[in-house]
């Protein structure tokens, strides 16, 4: 098994919900730990520049738009198969379709406000860790 370091945000509608520790237990209960955290509230530029990929999609404006709403809690995670892992206990992107006990079945109202980001591959998490984290923010978890 890898051990591997994945990006995860907790977006303006969780946040709002007052969700933070609730998604970080599922985080810590599945078994990945956090090596670096901060809250920030992103402008335009940096929303947009975070979902470049997605910059000619129709809902694009929308998400930026909800993304700079309110504050967010950005978050690396590490742990075995990391990405993956995150990816599961996440859930599916609309949580209509989201398995019964993920994050976004149980925090999520819709796909347009889905209460967390995880990256999807190892690349992505490489790209996203260093879109908001100096290496030096990130902690070794030794203990
Ligand atoms: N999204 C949206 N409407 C859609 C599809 C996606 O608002 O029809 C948003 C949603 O917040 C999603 C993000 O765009 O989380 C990125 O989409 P992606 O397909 O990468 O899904 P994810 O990797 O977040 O599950």
């Amino acid at each position: 098994m890898a051990i591997e370091r994945t990006f995860s945000i907790v977006k303006p509608d969780a946040v709002g919900n007052n969700k933070i520790g609730a998604i970080y237990s599922r985080f810590e209960d599945a078994g990945l730990k956090i090596v670096a955290s901060k809250m920030l509230h992103l402008t335009k530029e940096q929303a947009e520049g975070f979902y470049a990929e997605h910059s000619e999609r129709p809902f694009f404006g929308a998400l930026v738009g909800f993304m700079t709403s309110g504050p967010i809690m950005v978050q690396v995670l590490e742990g075995e198969n990391a990405v993956l892992a995150h990816r599961d206990i996440l859930g599916a992107t609309n949580p209509a379709e989201a398995d019964a006990g993920t994050i976004r079945a149980d925090f999520a109202t819709s796909i347009d406000e889905n209460a967390a980001h995880g990256s999807d591959s190892l690349e992505s998490a490489a790209r996203e860790i260093a879109y908001f984290f100096s290496t030096e923010e990130l902690c070794a978890r030794t203990r």
